[in-house]
This record gives C-alpha cells, structure tokens and sequence, in this order.
C-alpha cells in the first residue's frame, strides 16, 4: 500500500510528477523502469498518462507500490477543438471502466491508418520505407504515432534531431502532416468525469490559440468538468509558467505540474525536475484520492 510522503503536510512543496509516457505509447521506457527511475530522481508522486492508452498502468502501479512511490493512473487523450489538436489529461481514473476504455480504443482506431498516409507523403517527399522505420520503434501497434516517425527519422539519418523532423516534415502545416480527427473535447471530458478521474488541460501553452480563443476553450473545459490546468510543464518556458499561473487563478482551476518526460536523452525536462507551482495557484494532487484518503485507509 502507498504511504502519504512526509510533504504531504505542504502539498504545495511536493515533488509531484503528474505527466510521462511509457513505451505503451511513445516513451522510450517500460512502464516499471519509468517508475524506478521517477523514484531514483526523487519524485514523490507519480502518474503515468500515455497517449489514448491504460495497459502501461498495472506494471507502473505494481513498481510504485513496491518502492512505496505514491502513484496515480492517468491517461492523455488527443482531442480536436476548433480543428487543433489538444492533449487533456486525465488523473485517478479507473482504468477499466467501459466509457473510458472504448472512447480511447476509439481514438486508437485511426492511428494505423495515418501512420501508412504518412509514409505515402515522406514516400513522395523522397523518404522511403518510413512506415516500417517507425512499426520497428513500436512497442504496442495500436499507438504508432509521429514520435516514432522521428524517431526513425533520426536513427536513419534523415535528419539530424527530433524537432528538425517536425519543422520539416511532420509538424502541423508541414508537407507529410496528415491533419486527424480524435476524440470531442466533451466526449474526452466525459469518460474522464464518468471513470471518476479529475482533467488536466495539458501544456496550454503550446496551442497558440489567441486570447479570446484561449478564454473560450477554458470555458468549454469548465463547463464540461474540467478543473485544473498545467502550470508547470516541460512545454512551458519561465513565463508560461506566470501566465498560466494567472489563467488557474483567473479561471478558478487548480495547476499541475509534470515533466511529460518521454525517454532519456530526448526530453528536455528529466522526470521531476521542475521548479514548484508559482505563488497562490492550488495544486491538484491534493484532490486525487491517493493523498485525500484518510491515513491508513
Ligand atoms: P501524435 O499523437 O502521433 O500526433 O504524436 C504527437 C507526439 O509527437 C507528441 O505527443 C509529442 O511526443 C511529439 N511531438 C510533437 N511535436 C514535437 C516536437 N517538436 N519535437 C519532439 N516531439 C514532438
Ligand atoms: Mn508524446
Ligand atoms: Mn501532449
Ligand atoms: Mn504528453
């Protein structure tokens, strides 16, 4: 069983870790390896949250419980709103619960099929045989994604970094991007809410909505049971940590933080390494149940 760390008494001061990705999705690491390595860098609260996906969330669950790492099962699901694509994440859900499991098997669907439009476009920009580069980085088939892609890309030579291959090639607006409809910003909302888990907008700052579109999908996100935002994230500079820190208290949601660590050596920000939520903005991870259940529940 989980124990409540000693700095549960200050939440604020926590090192929770509340966004990553296993090689269930497009992180490099098992799930049990992740979770060894969040505990080794000190964090004391952990969600494991793959793309459109749960199957990495026993193994994480299990490692955390034998290091006696709090831990929180969580997922990240691809939305389109207003023809973007925006991550919203879920936290404390029930893995199994039927609206949840077949609302992400239903954004999982697509992805084979993108992938192959996807190739056909690198094909015709004068690289071949991506499709089989990025199935060879898989670990799970049903969640090929544009990472693998990169990281083919990489291996093979073709470009030099993993941002280089989304500016030229797989970016939104760039030649081989194949534009996907997921999951209604409402729908993803509503399994999250109905498999009792809490919604975290993810990385706000890198949708590059203007103010008043910005102001209209926080709204949307309320209204549809949304209730806290990322603060601290990997994807935010030192000022998107300000200004976001605003939008929480303008908008009366509470801030997350996590690294959205995918492997190592690739991430920017390594598992736990972020600085606090700025001054005023209310953590989540209080309200997740593994810290507002009674000690020694
Ligand atoms: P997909 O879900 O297949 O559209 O892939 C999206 C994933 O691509 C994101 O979850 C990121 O992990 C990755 N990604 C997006 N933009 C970049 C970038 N500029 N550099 C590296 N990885 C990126
Ligand atoms: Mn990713
Ligand atoms: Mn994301
Ligand atoms: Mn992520």
């Amino acid at each position: 069983m989980n124990t409540i760390p000693a700095t549960a008494a200050d939440p604020w001061r926590m090192n929770a870790d509340l966004h990553s990705h296993s090689s269930w999705s497009d992180g490099v690491l098992a799930p049990a390896e992740l979770v060894r390595r969040a505990h080794a860098a000190g964090v004391e609260l952990f969600a494991l949250t793959d793309h459109d996906e749960t199957g990495g969330v026993a193994e994480a669950a299990a490692e955390a419980a034998r290091l006696d790492m709090s831990f929180v099962p969580g997922v990240e699901i691809s939305v389109t709103w207003a023809g973007k694509t925006l991550h919203v994440v879920g936290l404390d859900i029930d893995t199994r619960h039927p609206g949840l499991v077949a609302g992400l098997a239903s954004i999982r669907a697509g992805r084979d099929e993108r992938a192959r439009e996807m190739a056909e476009r690198l094909e015709r920009l004068g690289v071949s045989g991506a499709y089989e580069g990025a199935i060879a980085q898989v670990r799970n088939p049903s969640l090929v994604s544009r990472t693998h892609f990169a990281r083919h890309l990489v291996s093979s030579g073709v470009c030099s970094h993993m941002d280089e291959v989304f500016s030229r090639f797989l970016g939104e607006g760039a030649p081989a991007y194949v534009p996907h409809q997921w999951a209604r910003l409402t729908d993803a909302l509503g399994w999250i809410r109905d498999s009792g888990g809490v919604a975290v907008l993810a990385h706000p700052g890198r949708y590059r909505l203007d103010g008043m579109m910005r102001d209209t999908l926080i709204d949307e996100f309320r209204a549809g049971g949304g209730q806290a935002i990322e603060v601290v994230t990997g994807s935010h500079t030192r000022d998107q940590y300000r200004q976001y820190a605003r939008v929480a208290l303008d908008a009366g949601l509470y801030g997350s933080r996590g690294s959205d660590f995918h492997g190592p050596g690739e991430s920017r920000v390594d598992l736990g390494d972020l600085p606090h939520l700025p001054d005023g903005v209310e953590p989540v991870w209080p309200h997740l149940s593994v810290l507002s259940a009674p000690v020694g529940a």
